[in-house]
């Protein structure tokens, strides 16, 4: 059996690991390499296989340097299934296009500059998108199954965002059957709204991810006590608001969580929350269909949500015209706009007025404290 890291390896983007054995070759994960322009070329580099000679892919999760390049490979001519969980499967309807439509901008913009008369083609383009997503699968967390013959798999939870999973695969060669477990991204134990990563007893090889693997993480309850400050003295004290950049994906769902979470249990006054962006409320409408996947303090508020005790104001901006009304707002609102690609403008423009004005406070949620200004700070 060979393995091959072809991205993901000495960086942390470009997830992609070819797994080829006596009878098959698959992939885990097919992802985008991020960041700058020369990541956006080796994102144009012909795969480092013949992508009709893979069998199956398996999709730890649907960030997109993990799923990034899938639009790619099935336009390559890679005919086979992409297994994920349904949760996954749900998030790569609204990414994928997403991705899609990030990639025909961007190509459009470079010709402008460039002042070319022929337009270069886009990595992918939405069509590309849509037709890679009839081929994707859905599989429930903790059920084997067999992609090949030889071969089966089970997703278990890891914790890290909604639907992400670690891939267990059992590869039998030659009469001998090799367990190798891929831990795709993992959340830490004790996180918001999902389950803790499944323990995984054993493996005969394991590929583990380590972004933060020389970092520690910060402690949770001096993590909510920041947060609770900043939102009382910006809110109620000063009179400004509150900007928060976050994650289109993960991030704002666990934002909101804790909003919800500390006025309910009446920790925080009652907060006025705009969600500023497209994907961030897809993401959430989607977080809030998967109620099944939830740990049991997420029930529970789910429960609490239901019967509508005490809840913060909330409201998802749609058009460019409602989030620019927003501006309008001078005090008592706590803004997440996602700092994705598309939504660039939208946190800009929230920074852009509400920053200069000493009462407004910026929160970076799940990063360590910085403060410049003397207002900034981190949740
Ligand atoms: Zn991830």
């Amino acid at each position: 059996m060979k393995l091959s890291f072809l991205g993901a390896a000495r960086e942390v983007t470009g997830s992609c690991f070819l797994v080829e054995a006596a009878n098959v070759r698959f992939l885990v994960d097919c992802g985008m390499v991020q960041g700058g322009r020369i990541a956006a070329a080796r994102n144009h580099e012909p795969f480092a296989f013949d992508p009709a000679s893979i069998d199956f892919v398996l999709l730890t999760h649907a960030h997109i340097d993990h799923s990034g390049l899938l639009p790619k490979l099935t336009r390559a001519g890679f005919k086979g299934s992409i297994y994920a969980t349904p949760a996954t499967v749900d998030l790569l309807g609204v990414m994928l296009p997403d991705s899609a439509h990030i990639q025909e901008i961007d190509t459009k913009r470079v010709a402008k500059r460039l002042k070319e008369k022929t337009v270069p083609l886009p990595l992918y383009t939405l069509q590309d998108a849509h037709e890679c997503l009839q081929q994707v699968r859905g599989i429930e967390y903790d059920r084997e199954f067999a992609p090949r013959v030889g071969v089966r798999a089970r997703f278990r939870d890891a914790g890290h965002i909604l639907g992400s999973a670690i891939v267990e695969v059992w590869i039998t060669e030659y009469g001998y059957p090799t367990r190798i477990v891929f831990s795709g991204d993992l959340g830490q134990p004790g996180r918001p709204i999902l389950r803790d990563p499944t323990p995984i007893e054993e493996a005969d090889i394991l590929v583990i991810e380590s972004t933060y693997g020389d970092r520690r993480h910060k402690d949770f309850s001096a993590t909510e006590a920041d947060m609770i400050g900043i939102v009382e003295k910006t809110l109620f004290e000063r009179g400004g608001n509150v900007i928060v950049p976050a994650f289109a994906v993960g991030r704002t769902q666990e934002v909101l969580y804790h909003l919800h979470r500390l006025t309910c249990e009446g920790r925080l006054q009652r907060p006025m929350v705009f969600v500023d962006s497209p994907m961030a409320t897809e993401a959430t409408r989607i977080t809030r269909e998967h109620l099944e996947l939830f740990d049991e303090q997420a029930k529970r508020l789910a429960g609490w949500h239901a019967r509508g005790e005490n809840l913060p104001y909330l409201d998802f901006t749609a058009s460019a015209e409602e989030s620019m009304a927003l501006n309008r707002i001078r005090s008592g609102a706590i803004i997440i706009s996602a700092s994705g690609m598309c939504d660039a403008e939208r946190i800009r423009h929230h920074l852009r007025h509400n920053l200069p004005r000493r009462e407004c406070s910026i929160l970076f949620p799940g990063f360590p404290v910085s403060r410049r200004r003397g207002r900034l700070a981190g949740a």
